[in-house]
């Protein structure tokens, strides 16, 4: 690679930084809601960024969705609504009967929503309860992260039609046969469409730039944005990142007032606990991915530092490296690297390898696969929970976790996670090339 080519893709990293802006970073991530246009919504406020739906095109329930890997001329001109992204599910489950489950969560959210997934595919184990389901697709964590519901539904409905029907699906570049598409759902797939339901109601109903849940329990008297915590620091890994880092690092926050609150205790909130929860209803989950915007970038864990594979002692439960924690690079104070077990870190390099391929083959956007600290260190995220529950006990089955963060900034838009209709559209072909490689790999890996 020419120096050049190298500095350029470098810049490109410090100036990306997936999930939060960069005045957010600088600003110690302190939420400015002023600056928001917090219960303002208007005509165009968005600046031509796609508009959340009215209505419901799927009747509640009654009509299933169709995507764009199996119809290319597809359109979107609007966000499915939070009541939508519902009722499409329930369509899919009434069409394709044979291969979708809905089901409930035990744990309700704040605003007292009943959070909700479905089992997909897996017909040769149907009728043996949850045993067989492999891979675990989540959606809709930070809630400004617009579309990325929408692209895990439409995913999943080209995937049950391209399977009933015996097609191929095409997403841009890249092209699977009628034979991967019934390998894809035969691996037995979970779905959370909506991690963060309240934050996602939020979000849609005020264009808020809303990225927390909707938890007041640990706000302060006259600060709305000290209401949430931020479900994707709530995660059980390395959770009390006082304890665990370098001091000055900051993976998540105690400030209610941030971005990154992280709760009162690992698995605090009711949408964390649901998805813990799942884990532990599908016992044969091996692969997980959180999809979250933007970045063009493929993430895999650890996420609080750089990885290992010759020092076990090197691990996130020895005491003897608190405080050490997530510098990257390291610095002769702080020699730190998380151990990971060769197999482990080839089988996570190998996937975010294939899903970055793969969306980059689809619309010629270049995706890059990174392992995630090389952005920022986090504690408590969601990619790295299923590794920490096998850890934490043997009978639990290692979980391999990706975060895509797919699409760019919306430089015009008063809230710049919010993509135009032309920007919707291309993350769409990419998420369905991202799941689909995915799938593949988790096929392919066993
Ligand atoms: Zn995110």
């Amino acid at each position: 690679m020419k120096l050049t080519t190298f500095l350029a893709l470098l810049s490109q990293i410090a100036a990306t930084q997936a999930c939060l802006t960069e005045k957010e970073r600088q600003g110690g991530h302190i939420i400015d809601l002023k600056t928001r246009g917090i219960n303002r919504r208007q005509a165009n406020a968005n600046n031509g960024s796609i508009p959340v739906a009215i209505g419901d095109r799927f009747n509640n329930g009654k009509a299933a969705p169709r995507g764009i890997g199996s119809q290319i001329n597809a359109t979107f001109d609007s966000v499915l609504n939070l009541n939508e992204i519902k009722s499409a599910v329930l369509g899919l489950a009434k069409q394709f009967s044979t291969n979708v489950e809905y089901f409930e969560m035990p744990y309700k959210t704040y605003e007292n929503r009943t959070m909700y997934g479905a089992k997909i595919g897996n017909g040769k184990n149907k009728g043996k309860g949850n045993k067989g389901y492999r891979v675990l697709l989540e959606s809709g964590i930070h809630s400004r992260e617009r579309g990325g519901p929408d692209h895990l539904v439409y995913f999943i409905s080209d995937l049950l039609w391209a399977s009933k029907e015996g097609k191929g699906l095409t997403y841009g570049g890249v092209s699977y046969t009628p034979q991967e598409v019934r390998t894809a759902l035969d691996q037995g797939i979970t779905i959370i469409p909506v991690v963060n339901p309240d934050g996602l109601a939020f979000d849609q109903a005020t264009d808020a730039c809303w990225r927390k849940n909707r938890n007041p329990a640990s706000s302060k008297p006259g600060d709305e944005a000290s209401i949430g915590i931020d479900l994707n620091r709530n995660f059980a890994p390395v959770w009390d990142y006082n304890k665990y880092f370098a001091p000055g690092i900051d993976p998540a926050s105690d400030n209610s007032s941030t971005e990154l609150f992280h709760g009162v205790a690992p698995l605090s909130e009711p949408e964390t606990k649901n998805v813990d929860w799942t884990l532990d209803q599908f016992p044969d989950l091996g692969w997980f991915l959180d999809l979250h915007s933007p970045a063009t970038l493929v993430l895999y864990g650890w996420c609080h530092d750089s990885n290992q594979a010759k020092d076990k002692t090197q691990n996130w439960r020895n005491k003897a490296y608190d405080g050490k924690r997530g510098v990257v690079p390291d610095d002769p104070a702080h020699m730190y690297k998380e151990f990971l077990d060769q197999k482990d870190w080839d089988a996570l390099t190998l996937a975010a390898a294939r899903v970055a391929g793969g969306m980059t083959d689809s619309t010629g956007r270049f995706y890059r696969a990174l392992q995630a600290p090389h952005l920022y260190p986090s504690s408590g995220c969601s990619a790295d929970h299923g590794l920490v529950r096998a850890a934490l006990d043997p009978k639990k089955k290692k979980v391999y976790g990706l975060g895509v963060e797919f699409g760019e900034w919306n430089e015009a838009a008063e809230c710049q996670f919010y993509p135009t209709p032309e920007m919707h559209r291309m993350n769409m072909i990419e998420n369905g090339a991202a799941f689909m490689e995915l799938l593949l790999t988790a096929a392919r890996l066993g």
